[in-house]
């Protein structure tokens, strides 16, 4: 836990009240934040206006970061949290942000000169995460995800994911859970459903998940995580075991939430 100081910090931040503005970023451009009930929602808002307060957000390639990118970006992240305790990222200051999908770093772009993406290479990304941050965005890419939760593609979630996976040392695919038996259960789970995925990819067949998630456990915990978020109630039918180790370590019914969600709008 952090210290006195950083309680007071939050407690200031948090007596602003939380933007009408951004409640209206929230409802048009990221889709979970309807699932979630009263008290979720402004438990979310919070963590938001936490999280915006004590996070760099850069621009690169000359983006200008706006309310829409901070709070889309802050709000998906913290999706992940809301189950979990809040300070998760502490060790994450800056959130670099591109416009486009593909990039290639510039050597002469300072906030590049202590990466590891420095070199010659062309990279072709739309996220990445470093263990100690940054992670890096591409604004299209968090566009298209926050819009299309039906893709199964968020990679805000994404590299989030990888975030929360290197917090115990190594990005292995393994977040650090709560208890023995939830270890014990994971790796069985895990296992069978990466081992299938990696069948199937390799035979061409078509799968839920994406079949990036085959390349290694990390990928598949990543890929995993965005489709926990996004499609839910399917992936509760086809791969319940997955669905509920994952409930289990984010502490959330996803696909409850959409349920109740969509049986509430059918009402109306
Ligand atoms: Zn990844």
């Amino acid at each position: 836990m952090f210290g006195w100081l950083k309680k007071h910090q939050r407690r200031e931040i948090l007596q602003t009240p939380f933007p009408a503005a951004w409640r209206e970023i929230l409802a048009e451009m990221v889709t979970h934040y309807s699932f979630l009930n009263v008290d979720e929602k402004s438990h979310l808002e919070q963590m938001v206006q936490v999280f915006i307060a004590e996070k760099r957000f850069e621009g690169c390639n000359e983006l200008e970061i706006t309310d829409e990118i901070r709070v889309v970006i802050a709000a998906e992240a913290c999706i992940l949290l809301v189950g979990l305790p809040h300070d998760l990222y502490r060790e994450l200051m800056t959130i670099l942000v591109y416009p486009s999908t593909v990039v290639t770093p510039p050597p002469q772009v300072g906030v590049f000169t202590q990466s590891p993406l420095l070199g010659q290479q062309r990279f072709a990304i739309s996220g990445q995460a470093f263990k100690r941050g940054p992670i890096i965005l591409i604004w299209d890419a968090v566009q298209r995800g926050a819009r299309h939760p039906e893709s199964g593609h968020n990679v805000v979630y994404h590299e989030f994911a990888h975030f929360l996976d290197m917090r115990d040392g190594v990005a292995n695919g393994t977040p650090e859970l709560h208890s023995r038996e939830q270890y014990r259960i994971w790796a069985q789970v895990f296992s069978e459903e990466f081992l299938a995925l990696r069948h199937d990819a390799a035979r061409g067949k078509k799968t839920f998940l994406d079949p990036y998630g085959a390349k290694n456990e990390a990928e598949f915990f990543a890929v995993a995580t965005e489709y926990f978020f996004d499609k839910p109630v399917k992936m509760q039918k086809t791969h319940q075991a997955l669905y509920d180790v994952l409930a289990g370590f984010y502490r959330q019914d996803t696909a409850a939430r959409e349920q109740r969600y969509r049986q509430k709008c059918h009402r109306k």
